[in-house]
């Protein structure tokens, strides 16, 4: 086994600092930021919190993120994404069929994170009282095994459309202070629309998971592949059933206010192996 020495490192130089921009501001800003992986061809995306990145190599590799094996689908695409706050690099090695490897170190752009305040609050919505722990671990257990199902990849390499369209009013990445309680983070984004509004799927994908739960009331867990999930908060109705596959821009529920909710939206939520991403970098700017 040849342990290749060449390196390629991200970001060459900082070129940016602290990031306190819409994300739309973000993409336009660095859209001319050049990546480049060792031994892979990136399709999309570059390293900044909160962002996924699209690339191919052979199939016939291995690709380990973080000494993980991650998933490489029959034509050589894999992906990775970064979270909220990434404070170490990620090593990406990929191993080709002679057990050579090809290392790449990716130091993701740092982004500065927004403070929001929501009073008001129904006090069982912010300290759940002791009658309602075990339900809210139970959901939480579901998400988690929705969320680490396997699936088929879709189409979402050619790009995600907005579920529904409407004023965004809660951001990936704020910091929520509930009541004026500090809570964590918030991972999704919030778009206001009118109850009964249709929720259609951003990409395809297999639902995974149709639930009611305690904080994110009527929920859909739809796995586009490659561990990359879309998760649909609050809806009023669901209109599919656990293991559909559905289609980009097919209809999966309406939009409503049930849950932890204070007022009708829609939250949508992507993940990819546990780290949150931000689903505005992924759909681009919202062209009413
Ligand atoms: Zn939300």
């Amino acid at each position: 086994m040849v342990i290749k020495l060449a390196k390629y490192i991200f970001p060459f130089f900082i070129i940016f600092g602290n990031f306190n921009l819409f994300c739309s501001e973000i993409t336009s800003t660095t859209k001319n930021i050049e990546f480049n992986i060792n031994h892979a061809e990136v399709i999309s995306g570059f390293p900044i919190e909160g962002n996924l990145v699209i690339a191919k190599t052979k199939p016939e590799n291995k690709v380990l993120f973080n000494n993980q094996k991650i998933q490489i689908d029959d034509s050589g695409i894999f992906i990775f994404g970064f979270h909220r706050d990434e404070e170490s690099s990620s090593k990406l090695v990929i191993i080709n069929s002679e057990n050579d490897q090809f290392e790449t170190i990716i130091q993701p752009i740092k982004r500065e994170y927004k403070i929001q305040r929501i009073n008001g609050l129904k006090q069982s919505m912010v300290s759940p009282p002791k009658e309602l722990i075990k339900k809210i671990k139970s959901d939480t257990k579901k998400v988690k095994i929705a969320r680490s199902s396997s699936a088929v990849i879709g189409d979402f390499t050619k790009g995600f459309d907005w579920p529904v369209k409407g004023t965004i009013t809660g951001v990936y990445g704020s910091q929520r202070i509930l009541n004026d309680v500090p809570k964590s983070p918030h991972f999704g984004i919030d778009i206001s629309v009118p109850n009964g509004t249709k929720v259609i799927a951003p990409a395809s994908g297999t639902v995974t998971l149709t639930e009611d739960l305690y904080y994110s009331g009527l929920t859909v867990i739809l796995n586009h592949g490659l561990n990359l999930n879309s998760t649909f908060l609050h809806l009023s109705e669901i209109n599919v059933k656990l293991g559909d596959r559905v289609n980009r821009g097919s209809l999966i529920g309406f939009s409503g206010n049930t849950g932890r909710s204070t007022g009708p939206h829609l939250d949508w939520r992507i993940d990819w192996n546990g780290k949150r991403l931000d689903p505005e970098m992924l759909a681009g700017p919202m062209k009413q």
